[in-house]
């Protein structure tokens, strides 16, 4: 095997489901590391380096999100989590403490590859010295350097505002962004009581972007936990 396949660390207790991981990831030309508790994935982390860690929230030794502080604390590596549906307020703490993403059990092998894809696309970007000067998906294109978007070719007029949030999901394209994140990275500290913001300018953005704005393709909402902005 080569050591330039990407490295994904499975952090997760129930050894079918790491099963399942390590199969299909291996199929998919991933390097696996596997751990079946919080501690041992620390370690783990420590000594294999790993690109991706996919960390089951719900592990026997100790709250998961825990192990998220913990492991961001010591490596910038992109975190996954992995909890159960319904637990949204743990995703949204996990990815404010600084998990890249989430995944819900039960959750697809398409899905799984997307998540993966992004937070490695995205760390490979952090690492590169100049920011993209543009995004494009479809028929939606942001230069960041002029501040001009256009939808199929014809420009589209944004409120300042508008243009920040867009940036501001477009930075992350694929990747989630809790209300939180979204009210601080546009807003800065102050705004984060402010919740409100947001609602009040992603609907001013998708009636300008989406063909059917209530039918986002491009702005999707992810429930209880933010937005996302599409990315292919
Ligand atoms: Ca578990």
């Amino acid at each position: 095997v080569s050591t330039t396949l990407p490295l994904i660390l499975v952090i997760e207790d129930e050894a079918p489901i790491r099963k399942y991981l390590r199969v299909t990831l291996q199929t998919h030309g991933y390097r696996v590391e596997e751990a079946s508790t919080g501690l041992e994935g620390l370690r783990v982390t420590r000594s294999a380096k790993p690109d991706v860690v996919l960390l089951d929230l719900g592990l026997p030794d100790g709250d998961g999100l825990e192990r998220v502080k913990e492991l961001r604390a010591e490596s910038s590596v992109p975190i996954i989590v992995v909890s159960a549906r319904g637990r949204e307020e743990d995703k949204v703490l996990a990815l404010d403490l600084g998990a890249d993403d989430y995944l819900s059990k039960p959750f697809g092998t398409s899905e799984l590859l997307a998540r993966i894809r992004v937070v490695l696309r995205h760390s490979a970007a952090l690492s590169g010295a100049t920011p993209d000067p543009a995004f494009e998906v479809e028929t939606l294109k942001i230069d960041f350097q002029s501040h001009m978007v256009w939808l199929a070719g014809a420009e589209v007029h944004l409120s300042p505002n508008e243009y920040a949030l867009l940036v501001a999901l477009a930075r992350h394209a694929g990747k989630v962004m809790t209300h939180r994140q979204l009210l601080h990275e546009v807003w800065g500290g102050t705004a984060s009581a402010q919740p409100h913001y947001l609602r009040v300018y992603m609907a001013g953005l998708r009636k300008k972007l989406e063909a059917d704005p209530a039918r986002p393709h491009f702005l999707l909402t992810e429930p209880g936990v933010g937005y996302r902005l599409r990315m292919s």
